[in-house]
């Protein structure tokens, strides 16, 4: 059988067992898509498999912990691709010409959905009022009365998408630290960071110092320190919440707050076309920014034809 989530997205890849949760059919790590991505786990406290939606609410209802210690892999996983996704819109060459892109979204969602701050905490403070910056998928789970979150592109404005960055950032590192410990080291063949970063991050987890502006450096494709300065600052930022509602109602707060604020993607008047994609993870996906160009040039040219 497909996993159920992937099969939904057109793909066919093997599942490895259902939810204990909701039953659905999913993928697990080593992953086997190319993206690098698995919609479920083992939990490393109790061995059931649990998909990526319900990782937070199995996690604390059942071992009273973060998500991110029960399941390291697909938090290692997600961190690590929502902050390739976040650093490329955020520290491209030319940040405001960059769309935001299906991959990206499906990323830092991902993140959002399954590890910080979790879907429990997000419908908390969403779920009474749809705006055009993200809405509920009840197709998604018609089986039970939960809701799962969809994130449209006026969400990822920068201030959010900073947010979310920090976010990946400390997914990635808790979920290496927290996967060494355990014996379930993430598998590091899909991540472009440096293993060095990698340590940096984790101990940045229980201990309050600044990343080193080399290491960063050399994680982007060629050493750049101003944008390493820009990147250690970011993650430094402290005013970001830890505990997962109040990381929720930052979020909340920001995409209320933000709403003349330009989010990555929206029609641009300089929007010359073909930014270069920053880090080496998300090259694969620079094809994709020029193809999102071209659609909005696209829809555009309609929009000036039909007031002409
Ligand atoms: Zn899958
Ligand atoms: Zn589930
Ligand atoms: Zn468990």
């Amino acid at each position: 059988m497909s996993c159920w989530y992937c099969h939904r997205q057109e793909w066919d890849i093997p599942d490895m067992g259902t939810c204990t949760f909701c039953g659905k059919a999913i993928c697990t790590p080593p992953p086997r898509r190319p993206d690098g991505w698995a919609h479920g786990d083992e939990c490393s406290q109790c061995e059931k498999l649990v998909c990526y939606v319900h990782m937070c609410r199995h996690s604390e209802e059942n071992h009273e912990i973060e998500a991110l210690q029960a399941f390291p892999k697909v938090g290692f996983a997600a961190g690590e691709a929502a902050l390739a996704a976040a650093g490329s819109l955020l520290y491209g060459p030319h940040p405001p010409e960059l769309s935001v892109n299906h991959h990206q979204i499906e990323a830092m969602s991902n993140l959002l959905i399954s590890m910080l701050p979790g879907l429990p905490s997000l419908a908390k403070v969403l779920s009474d009022r749809p705006t055009e910056s993200w809405s509920r998928d009840h197709n998604m789970l018609a089986d039970t009365e939960e809701i799962l979150i969809q994130f449209h592109r006026p969400f990822f404005t920068r201030t959010m998408v900073t947010g979310i960055f920090v976010l990946a950032s400390r997914t990635a590192g808790a979920c290496w630290l927290y996967g060494r410990r355990q014996g379930r080291q993430p598998d590091v063949r899909i991540t472009s960071m440096p293993e060095e970063l990698l340590n940096e991050l984790a101990f940045r987890v229980n201990h309050d110092v600044e990343l080193s502006e080399e290491l960063v450096s050399s994680w982007l494709p060629r050493p750049d320190y101003d944008r390493a300065r820009d990147i250690v600052v970011a993650i430094s930022r402290l005013e970001m919440p830890t505990e997962p509602e109040q990381i929720a109602e930052w979020i909340d707060r920001t995409d209320r707050g933000t709403f003349k604020e330009q989010y990555f993607g929206q029609p641009h008047r300089s929007d010359k076309g073909g930014a270069a994609a920053v880090f080496r993870v998300d090259q694969s996906q620079s094809a994709d920014n020029r193809a999102a160009e071209a659609e909005e040039k696209e829809a555009q040219g309609t929009e000036e034809a039909i007031e002409a």
